[in-house]
């Protein structure tokens, strides 16, 4: 049993009783930003499975625990900044070609496809890394690559830029668009762009309550939840 939860209607709501209401309510109100025709996904650890250690890669880096890995490095000068630019890129390369799909990825994205939505990536990985990583599990035909946006393309989250580059492209409206990510910053980046926001983590208890619309442990949940 699903013991998501729901937030837009700014009351907690555990999918549990969700998922059990909405035939009784005759569909679920504050989850109807599910119809939604523009859906932005972070990638790695939504799309993808957790490949990345961060901590391995700060170390790597010579970065302290904890630290931003994107700021840090912004705040680096020459001739250092270029070779930890390089090794940071070789990194994540590794983990692009050691990259598994998330638990129905595939279902998912076909379906909002198949729906006619709009689908943009926004990622603090760059783009040709991005489009590799899509490639590996197989769902790179569904993403015009000019929507996958790293962080050579728009300002990283969650700085609400890359939201705004999409949505100007799209002729789109925050209103009719969802941030799908597993990590703080996805979210505060719908937020701040004011999209719709959902977290996808295996973990019981929301973390971050304020930002989180919905919450579900899988794509394969929110698949479900959005043929309701
Ligand atoms: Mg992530």
């Amino acid at each position: 049993m699903s013991t998501s939860t729901s937030t837009v209607s700014n009351t907690v709501v555990s999918a549990s009783i969700c998922t059990e209401s909405i035939d009784l309510l005759d569909g679920c109100s504050h989850l109807e930003f599910l119809n939604r025709c523009c859906w932005i996904f972070d990638l790695d650890g939504t799309l993808t499975r957790p490949v990345h250690d961060f901590e391995q890669m700060r170390q790597a880096l010579g970065m302290a625990p904890g630290a931003d890995i994107l700021a840090t490095l912004a705040a680096t000068p020459e001739p250092q900044h270029s070779e930890l630019a390089a090794q940071l890129d070789q990194l994540e390369m590794h983990y692009a070609g050691l990259a598994q799909p998330a638990d129905g990825v595939a279902m998912i994205l076909e379906y909002l496809h198949q729906r006619g939505c709009q689908l943009g990536i926004l990622t603090r990985n760059k783009r040709e890394i991005a489009l590799h990583s899509l490639q590996v599990i197989g769902v790179a035909h569904l993403f015009d690559p000019q929507w996958v946006l790293g962080r050579d393309e728009a300002r990283p989250k969650p700085d609400p830029h890359g939201i705004e580059y999409l949505l100007d492209g799209w002729g789109a409206a925050a209103e009719q668009t969802v941030m799908v990510g597993d990590f703080r910053f996805d979210l505060e980046v719908g937020r701040a762009a004011g999209t719709a926001t959902v977290h996808v983590t295996p973990a019981d208890t929301e973390q971050w309550p304020e930002l989180t619309d919905l919450h579900v442990h899988s794509l394969d949940e929110l698949h479900r939840l959005m043929q309701k």
